[in-house]
């Protein structure tokens, strides 16, 4: 196992792979901000790139993204797999879509035409995350809580009003609104 951070690491099998660095920086700063702000027990494992994955489009002799070194599949979250907890597995990766969706990627089921693209509980995409990125270009890290996430703290679930807007006010305890003064104050309490 290689250590890209605490939160994100390649299986033996990928360790020697050439991947998009742009992929790699998104997926270090997605997974360091889940595991900094939300879930502190936090480890993704990517495990397959362009090794331990065909690297041709399906009936084409065309390089995947895979082949290309611009797609990686995340199939260990806090060292469970879909096989063994999928409930546990699904809540994980959601978290981690949804971090990547903030940051800008896409998540509707097809990378076509989508440079920063998910492919997640989609056929063939229930039991690991598939992340590509075409681009050379690092996104903008993680400011805020994706929304719907922010009833994690510390590892543990805890129960805020069904309201998918709101953060966390640490301070008192209690959600406040996601405005602007708020996700400030948020802010120069994280940062
Ligand atoms: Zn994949």
């Amino acid at each position: 196992m290689v250590n890209i951070s605490n939160s994100l690491k390649l299986d033996n099998v990928v360790s020697n792979d050439k991947i998009n660095p742009a992929l790699v920086t998104d997926l270090k700063n997605a997974c360091d901000y889940i595991r900094t702000h939300i879930r502190h027990d936090f480890v993704a494992i990517i495990t397959s790139a362009v090794s331990n994955h065909s690297k041709y489009v399906k009936g084409t002799n065309r390089l995947s993204r895979h082949g290309k070194g611009m797609a990686v599949d995340i199939s260990r979250l806090n060292g469970i797999g879909q096989g063994s907890n999928p409930k546990e597995f699904k809540e994980l990766g959601d978290l981690l879509v949804k971090t990547l969706v903030s940051m800008g990627y896409t998540n509707t089921g097809s990378e076509y035409n989508i440079p920063k693209a998910i492919l997640w509980q989609t056929k063939g995409h229930y039991n690991h995350i598939h992340v590509s990125n075409t681009t050379n270009i690092p996104s903008e890290a993680p400011r805020f809580f994706p929304k719907d996430s922010s009833n994690f703290v510390d590892g543990t679930r805890v129960v805020l009003p069904n309201q998918s807007n709101q953060i966390p006010n640490f301070a008192s305890g209690q959600p406040v609104l996601e405005d602007i003064s708020a996700i400030r104050s948020f802010m120069n309490k994280i940062l």
